[in-house]
């Protein structure tokens, strides 16, 4: 079982069924996690501060219309 590094409680991750780049959202705090590796587990905390005013920067990778 894995803890949450935010709130310590469990996170009820299945490794069998998560694979590296899925995102995971901690239950009890919301805490959101990227799967970076799958044998042993090991998570990424998700830093995606949801912010209007990011003009400075945009990833024109994504094309979204
Ligand atoms: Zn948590």
């Amino acid at each position: 079982m894995t803890s949450c590094p935010e709130c310590e409680s469990d996170l009820d991750i299945d490794v069998e069924e998560v694979e590296e780049g899925d995102v995971v959202a901690c239950g009890e705090c919301g805490t959101e996690y990227e799967i970076v590796g799958v044998e042993p587990l090991e998570l990424s905390k998700v830093e995606d501060e949801i912010d209007e005013d990011d003009d400075d920067y945009k990833d024109e990778d994504e094309e979204e219309e």
